[in-house]
């Protein structure tokens, strides 16, 4: 049998870890654009772009790893289109110079994940820098030092992390956020308040309900545009995959072809505990649904039934979240314990709807891990 693994991120070298971890011997073929084995962004907003994290701590495995198990990773390499009648995908070498190249598989993981949206503001704003890869990361760095000035178009994950690790090397920070708070379509008024008050508190002027224009970026020395991701859904959608809002999977991830599957940030999935479809951007999702796919390749039929989980790290606020309330959000959220996290506070927050429990965090309560995570779908 042979195995193509489209995507050489986070999700794709899980499921071939998975892959090989679960006794698999066939051919895996893991094909990659960027120039990079395959690494964990989390680090690329937060310990790396802050250099107190190296890349090699970032490699999901070393790159004698894929050698040692016979995994073909072509790096560099763009795959172009799918063939599902024949059952091939056709590539080229991202830099163009090389010839086209058909890879056949017996089965297919789509992990291409999202690429940054860009926002267009005309030839009066320099360039606007989106964060996605190393290089980007790498880009940005130098940017972050004392007396520059970083604006940040976006007061979402990247926006917020960016604007942490900017304060904390002594950059003056501006954020822009189009919303009312911060994060706030994720967390509500009440949670998104505290990341506004932590921010704020530490010297960074954050701009809500921003219209952001041309001349409120003058004088910046960079400019950081943050303002969400566009899944990779275009190979899938020109194969005749159904697709909306992500490439459309089932509970066990399958796409509408029985060869292919699909994992991490393009997966719309019809989870089978939330009983809707669900799509998420976040780095738990790409790892567990990459291991689900690789068994379910393998003959498996298991469902992802994984509740969604993040977390941040911002300043000395380290917080994790479980759970998704979705469309019909939630009544009212339970706030245990003091939240002015300037102060070291610790607190765990259980958002209820109709009296369940739909998603919980702590902030900076590292027992908490399991309550919150075992929280959902208990009676409140
Ligand atoms: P994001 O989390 O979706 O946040 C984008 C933010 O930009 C939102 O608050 C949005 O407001 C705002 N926005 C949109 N258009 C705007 C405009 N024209 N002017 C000002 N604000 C605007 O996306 P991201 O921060 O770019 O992160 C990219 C991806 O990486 C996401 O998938 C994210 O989940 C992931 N990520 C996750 C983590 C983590 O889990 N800790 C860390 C980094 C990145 P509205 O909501 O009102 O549209």
């Amino acid at each position: 049998m042979s195995i193509v693994v489209v995507g050489a991120g986070l999700a794709g070298a899980t499921a071939v870890t998975e892959l090989r971890d679960k006794g698999y011997g066939g051919d895996i073929v893991l094909i990659g654009a960027e120039a990079h084995f395959p690494y964990e962004r989390p680090p690329m907003s937060k310990g790396f772009l802050m250099g107190s994290q190296k890349f090699d701590e970032a490699l999901v495995r070393d790159q004698s790893w894929y050698e040692d198990e016979n995994v073909d990773v072509r790096l560099g390499t763009r795959a172009t289109r799918i063939d599902l009648e024949r059952k091939v995908v056709h590539t080229e070498p991202v830099s163009g110079d090389g010839p086209s190249v058909e890879v056949p598989y017996e089965q297919l993981l789509l992990a291409t994940g999202a690429k940054a949206r860009v926002l267009d503001m005309g030839e009066d704003v320099g360039p606007i820098r989106t964060l996605r890869t190393v290089d980007d990361s790498i880009a940005l760095r130098r940017f972050l030092k004392p007396d520059a000035h970083v604006a940040i178009i976006g007061g979402g994950w990247i926006g917020l992390e960016v604007a942490s690790a900017a304060r904390q090397a002594g950059a003056r920070v501006t954020v822009f956020e189009a919303g009312e708070l911060p994060l706030l379509r994720v967390l509500g008024t009440e949670v998104a308040t505290v990341f506004a008050d932590l921010h704020r508190g530490k010297g960074v002027d954050l701009r809500l309900n921003a219209h952001v224009s041309p001349d409120d970026l003058s004088g910046a020395d960079v400019i950081v545009g943050a303002i969400g991701v566009i899944p990779e859904v275009s190979l899938a959608e020109e194969a005749g995959l159904a697709v909306d809002n992500g490439v459309l999977v089932d509970a066990s991830l399958r796409t509408s072809d029985a060869s292919v599957y699909a994992v991490g940030d393009i997966a719309n999935q019809e989870h089978p505990i939330l009983a809707r479809r669900i799509r998420v951007e976040h780095w738990d999702n790409a790892i567990e649904q990459a291991k689900v796919a690789a068994h379910n390749m393998l003959g498996g039929h298991e469902q992802y039934d994984r509740q969604p989980y993040f977390f941040t790290d911002q300043y000395e606020l380290g917080m994790e979240y479980v759970g998704n309330p979705g469309p019909e959000g939630y009544d009212r959220v339970d706030i245990e314990g003091p939240t002015n996290v300037l102060d070291g506070d610790a607190f765990r927050a259980f958002w209820v709807r109709n009296g369940t429990v739909v998603a919980a965090m702590h902030a900076n309560d590292w027992d908490a891990s399991d309550v919150i995570r075992d929280s959902i779908g208990t009676a409140r």
